[in-house]
């Protein structure tokens, strides 16, 4: 069923720039899910108005990069981005267009757009504009650039993660010409900045042909010229299904990093200039997968890292050694319910009652005090209540 209603609610927005004396149209990644029969989340309307003409129009609007186009219309809670047709001529440093042309010409709009399924432009009566067969494409589910492949790559190499980042999202195939060029532009993604790059990958991660997409990425040799994955063309040997596995951009990162045997991972996760939160996320897996390998875990590590991380780290241990994700993910779970403490904040006696009953100055015995209780309680050996706790640590205190 195409889901229509997204569009019907932003039609007002449309003939209230034509009864301006102006065209305007849906576009872009909102129109393509729509004939692909997927959820649409947000429409792009592009318009032949200025910037300051739609501003002129309505009256709850935010220009949102006005030097590109784009002002933001707000009407009844929801926001559109409404962006003038535009070319685009010579790029600079393959990054930005050096200066973005404003034209009142539908036609010279979607020339510039990368791929023919995204090219499309829709009337508010639900009419399509196809001028590079963009429909025919999705239906045979092709990535196909508008206009020479080897051009579009050159003039903005970030094109090539969009096409193979489509692959795992839309499960399409790369068209021949546009793989030959991919495969002869590819050096170029060196001018394109790591966040961006990262970002697609991100996108591709979580798409339902990750496999797909990672497949023809090694076809492509795109690896090596990935920041922080250059070794990776040769000594992967790998299968990708299980990236499909992978629920979160953090595990996916983490499984890349494992397969690539990288040699550094922290130089790894610097490379990709993640967040830190990301770095420490990666980190805790990737950890957590080599001590899960070598012996399998003790309370304590599961207690350490806490449900979410193990079984997070589980997942990931059983997709690199072959072994049913859920199957393995249910036992820990179990023995992780059972542990007879899950959190620090269950143990009942705090840091500042600790330091009341032993009389002592705060200092790293107090972490190494908790550690212990935490330990004995794992073991089945000290109670979680509060007096005998209290007992125990003046006997430790003593000691
Ligand atoms: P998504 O559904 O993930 O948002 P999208 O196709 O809408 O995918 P956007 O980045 O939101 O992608 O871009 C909106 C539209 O702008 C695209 O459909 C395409 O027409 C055009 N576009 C975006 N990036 C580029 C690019 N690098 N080169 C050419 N056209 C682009
Ligand atoms: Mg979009």
């Amino acid at each position: 069923m195409k889901d229509s209603s997204i569009f019907l609610k932003a039609i007002p927005i449309i003939e209230t720039i034509q009864q301006h004396g102006y065209e305007a149209y849906f576009v872009g990644g909102a129109v393509r899910d729509y004939f692909l029969h997927r959820p649409v989340h947000d429409v792009d309307i592009a318009t032949s108005a200025l910037p300051n003409e739609v501003m002129a129009i309505f009256s709850d609007t935010i220009p949102l990069a006005t030097e590109h186009g784009t002002v933001i219309v707000r009407y009844k809670k929801e926001q559109y981005e409404v962006t003038t047709f535009r070319k685009e001529e010579a790029y600079i440093d393959f990054r930005h267009p050096e200066k973005v042309q404003f034209i009142r010409r539908l036609e010279e709009d979607l020339k510039r757009r990368d791929f023919t399924m995204n090219a499309l432009a829709m009337t508010s009566q639900f009419e399509v504009i196809d001028l590079f067969l963009g429909k025919t494409d999705i239906k045979t589910k092709l990535i196909r650039t508008v206009g020479n492949p080897d051009d579009r790559f050159q003039e903005d190499p970030l094109r090539i993660m969009r096409a193979v980042r489509f692959i795992s999202q839309l499960c399409f195939q790369l068209e021949k010409k546009t793989k030959q060029a991919m495969r002869r532009q590819k050096e170029k993604l060196a001018y394109i900045s790591v966040e961006r790059i990262s970002q697609e990958m991100d996108r591709l991660w979580l798409g339902p042909c990750v496999s797909q997409a990672l497949t023809a990425m090694k076809e492509l040799q795109l690896f090596s010229v990935l920041p922080g994955a250059k070794w990776m063309t040769d000594t992967i040997i790998l299968r990708f299904d299980g990236f499909e596995q992978c629920e979160t951009v953090e595990q996916a990162w983490t499984l890349f990093a494992y397969i690539a045997q990288v040699s550094n991972l922290s130089t790894f996760l610097r490379t990709w200039k993640f967040s830190r939160e990301r770095m420490k996320k990666v980190t805790i897996l990737y950890e957590g997968i080599k001590a899960y390998q070598d012996a399998s875990f003790s309370d304590y590590d599961r207690f350490r890292l806490g449900k979410t991380f193990l079984l997070d780290v589980v997942r990931l241990y059983a997709i690199l050694s072959n072994k049913k994700v859920e199957t393995c993910i249910r036992r820990e779970a179990t023995l992780f319910d059972a542990l007879p403490i899950k959190h620090e904040k269950e143990l009942v006696i705090t840091a500042k009652e600790m330091i009341e009953i032993v009389q002592k100055k705060p200092g790293p015995w107090i972490r190494e005090c908790q550690k212990e209780i935490i330990q004995g309680i794992l073991d089945k050996k000290i109670e979680n209540d509060y007096h005998t706790l209290k007992e125990w640590i003046n006997r430790w205190h003593q000691h």
